[in-house]
């Protein structure tokens, strides 16, 4: 299809403002936490194409507000010979139109999709769409590299393409990266990291992944489907070395440790957090875990090596409801997890999950009784979305829960795109924004953020101004 690959655009197109992780893939203004991480993922894939020799830009136009004419701007000005867009599955037919503009002005660019929607519909979006020429299936790194070295053709694993007879080629499954050590860190060199900021002390932030993969089978998650259900991670060693880089080169303080399951390995965790503290690195940071993977000795560690705040899939008050959705975990580990944290002085995030099929007004106020008990520094209640390829779709389709033949573009994580066996999709949308309301208004919750907030002035206008934009968007939507 190609001849040699020289310039590659890699871009968030400007098709709105969304977290595009596989498994988060919500609108930034529908969450508590307003922060806009880095594409880390197009930086990784930055890293290999320089590593292959090639020139590489990344634009990620939402985050920097700009639109449409810019994108022309720069495929006219760097005209590259390919393009790598990210893409949800809300604003997918959004996110072709940059592959409609790149053709118009350069009808030989390749244009190359990633996500978790094209990795389970690529060949379906390849046949009815002819401005997209080549989609990655799941991990993408390794796959970009072949591609740059050898060209397109049916031998490299992990993607679908359009052959030269128009026939769509799918080939085989790629493995999983086994040595997450020997990719490249990623090029932030090419990020305005600028752009990305805490939410809180507006320092640069940026995300590091420690590893990837996760064993548990949430049904509304595609994380194990994505990077596979065995847990890969790099050496503490090798991510502290990145770290090192982002404090040394680029200026960067705060962190989001992330990985499918970031605390599950004990050892790996603690081993990794003691040679933070050796380092000697000033960084602030923060995690996630899940409620049956945190100790008191994991959290101790995490608090001595910079952290301050750990986030939690808590998802529900109802045990029924974790059963349901084979979250693997009790109510009480919750409790539990949630408690070890505030005693080591960690503060807590709670990510809950409402409207998965078998969700009653009981089971609602199951989750709202917790959340108030839990009384997390932060929290969020999404709306479950369905994610094609997870077993929450399956059952949606089937037990026509969808609630339009257009539920996943209009819906969100916020807006039901679902109804339940017994509530409706406005009830569900309703009941959230209720339940946030009166979970962000308790008068001690308030008090405890503006007394949290009130060491530096910087950070209280930051609290104000994301405390004003959350209430008016859970009042007018
Ligand atoms: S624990 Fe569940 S929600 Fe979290 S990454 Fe694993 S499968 Fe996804």
């Amino acid at each position: 299809m190609a001849g040699a690959i020289k310039k590659v655009l890699l871009i968030n197109p400007p098709s709105g403002l969304y977290r595009r992780d596989d498994r988060c893939q919500s609108r930034v203004e529908e969450q508590t936490v307003q922060v806009i991480f880095p594409p880390i993922d197009l930086a990784y894939l930055g890293a290999v194409a320089e590593e292959c020799g090639a020139e590489a830009r990344i634009v990620d136009y939402p985050a920097e507000g700009s639109g449409w004419e810019n994108f022309i701007l720069d495929i006219t000005r760097f005209n590259p010979q390919m393009l790598i867009f990210d893409v949800t599955t809300a604003t997918l037919s959004r996110d072709l139109l940059a592959c409609r503009i790149a053709k118009e002005i350069n009808p030989d660019i390749i244009t190359a999709g990633k996500g978790d929607y094209l990795s389970i519909y690529g060949e379906q979006v390849l046949r009815e769409h002819r401005e997209i020429d080549l989609v990655f299936v799941r991990e993408s790194e390794a796959t970009l590299r072949e591609l740059l070295t050898h060209g397109i053709d049916e031998n490299i694993q992990g993607i679908m393409f359009r052959g030269e007879d128009e026939q769509v080629i799918v080939t085989e499954k790629r493995p999983f990266i086994k040595d997450l050590d020997a990719l490249p860190f990623p090029a932030r060199h090419l990020l305005n990291n600028e752009l990305y900021r805490s939410p809180e002390t507006n320092n640069k932030l940026t995300v590091v992944y420690g590893n990837r993969g996760c064993p548990a089978k949430c049904i509304f998650c595609p994380a194990g489907r994505m990077s596979g259900y065995k847990l890969r991670s790099r050496s503490p060693e090798n991510v502290v070395r990145e770290l090192e880089e982002c404090v040394h080169k680029f200026g960067i303080t705060e962190f989001l440790l992330h990985g499918d399951t970031f605390t599950m390995r004990k050892s790996w965790v603690i081993e990794l957090c003691k040679r933070i503290v050796d380092a000697g690195l000033n960084i602030r940071w923060g995690c996630n875990s899940r409620v049956d993977t945190i100790d008191e000795e994991r959290a101790e560690w995490l608090r001595n090596a910079g952290c301050w705040v750990v986030a939690f899939g808590v998802e529900s008050g109802s045990q029924l409801m974790l059963d349901k959705m084979k979250k693997g975990a009790t109510v009480e580990q919750a409790k539990k997890a949630v408690n070890i944290c505030k005693r080591a002085g960690l503060r807590t995030h709670a990510f809950y999950i409402i409207g998965l099929p078998w969700e009653t007004a009981e089971t609602l106020q199951q989750t709202f009784e917790l959340a108030r008990e839990l009384d997390t520094d932060f929290f969020d209640i999404n709306i479950a979305y369905p994610l094609p390829g997870t077993e929450f779709f399956e059952i949606a389709k089937r037990d026509n829960l969808l609630v339009s033949a257009n539920a996943l573009a209009d819906g969100s994580y916020a807006r039901a795109a679902v109804r339940t066996y017994e509530l409706s999709a406005e009830e569900l949308t309703l009941w959230r924004r209720q339940a946030l309301m009166r979970l962000y208004l308790r008068p001690h919750y308030i008090f405890r953020t503006l007394m949290y907030a009130a060491e530096s002035p910087r950070v209280i206008k930051n609290y104000l101004s994301y405390a004003s934009s959350r209430i008016r968007h859970l009042i007018f939507g």
